[in-house]
């Protein structure tokens, strides 16, 4: 293993618990980028050499590495991700009684870089970095051999996969993974396309504040922006809302909407609007249209530090824009 070695005091963040190395915290002297390959993974040391763990380097990216395991013991092999993939899976099992959730989610479960979704015995992985990418094999062994999955699908057409150098790609890495899943959240059925979809095609990170939105929404009338497959707003009409509209701007997350409304025998009260969520937002205004609950779930509008006059702006627009079509006493989400 190569040696990266910090510049003096910048270990700070990684003694804290952080996972990342950005490329000026580097010490040019003993570890010039150039000597490193995308993905390699190196021994992590402080400017006086103590060892912090070992992690993965690209020498291309600003966020250049990130740390994998601080126990300068620990090797980097089968038996690392199965330990990891292992404590994942007990803290879901403690918290969900259906195999359905995100099993593995990057730096939070201390493997930076992947995410992997569960849909029963189907698993749907994003690699996002180089380093991630090199230990392809270990990973998929680690998750077969845990998780004892029938399929595991590869959506490797991650826009963040650019940025490290990395092609794109979905494939299967083990069975045969099917187009469609169903899965089952909060109670309610959904039909997720695995392979065509959103990101894994399914947001298992908002499970939760779905859960919340079922007790807002009886009698109400609800409006989902940005609904993509309809998750928040076929909860809601589930939970005995009057009537949802859902907005999005793909035409394709909207059939899965109707899908997911005839699934759940809703259809009666579910109606979509394919259109730009800032011009349909002005629209309903227009037409003196109020809701009771609206759900706003924007994509990130904030990808990097640049972003942030515009994208606050952004968000800021639409919030003013749903407020104006709020039914006073509403719940906005
Ligand atoms: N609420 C969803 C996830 C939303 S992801 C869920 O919990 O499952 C963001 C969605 O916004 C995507 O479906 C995307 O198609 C849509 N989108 C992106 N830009 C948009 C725009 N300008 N107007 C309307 N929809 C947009």
């Amino acid at each position: 293993m190569q040696e990266l070695v910090l510049k003096k005091n910048e270990e700070r963040r990684l003694l804290a618990g952080h996972l990342w190395i950005y490329s000026n915290e580097i010490d040019p002297k003993f570890s010039p980028l150039k000597k490193f390959t995308p993905g390699e993974i190196v021994e992590i040391k402080t400017a006086s050499h103590r060892i912090l763990g070992s992690g993965y380097i690209n020498p291309n990216t600003l966020l250049c590495a990130r740390l994998l395991t601080s126990n300068p013991q620990e090797e980097i092999n089968l038996e690392f991700f199965v330990t990891r993939i292992k404590q994942a899976l007990i803290c879901r099992n403690l918290c969900f009684d259906k195999p359905f959730y995100r099993l593995i989610f990057g730096e939070s479960d201390q493997l930076p870089g992947l995410v992997v979704d569960r849909f029963d015995d189907v698993l749907v992985a994003q690699l996002n970095t180089a380093g991630i990418e090199n230990l392809k094999e270990l990973i998929v062994e680690a998750l077969i051999h845990v998780i004892k999955p029938t399929s595991i699908l590869l959506r490797n057409n991650s826009p963040v996969r650019t940025t490290e150098n990395l092609t794109s790609y979905v494939e299967a890495a083990y069975g045969e993974p099917p187009e469609q899943i169903t899965l089952e959240e909060n109670g309610i059925n959904f039909i997720a396309a695995i392979k065509t979809g959103q990101k894994t095609g399914w947001f298992y990170d908002q499970r939760c504040n779905r859960a919340r939105l079922a007790a807002y929404v009886e009698n109400r009338n609800v409006l989902d922006v940005f609904s993509y497959s309809g998750s928040f707003g076929i909860t809601a009409a589930v939970n005995n809302a009057q009537n949802v509209t859902c907005i999005d701007s793909s035409e394709p997350a909207l059939e899965q909407v109707r899908q997911n409304a005839e699934l759940n025998k809703v259809s009666d009260k579910v109606t979509s609007i394919c259109a730009d969520a800032f011009s349909a937002l002005k629209d309903l205004h227009a037409d003196k249209k109020l809701f009771d609950v609206i759900i706003l779930d924007p994509p990130a509008f904030i990808k990097r530090q640049k972003d942030i006059t515009a994208g606050t702006e952004a968000y800021l627009r639409l919030q003013r824009l749903a407020l104006n079509i709020l039914q006073s006493n509403g719940r906005f989400l």
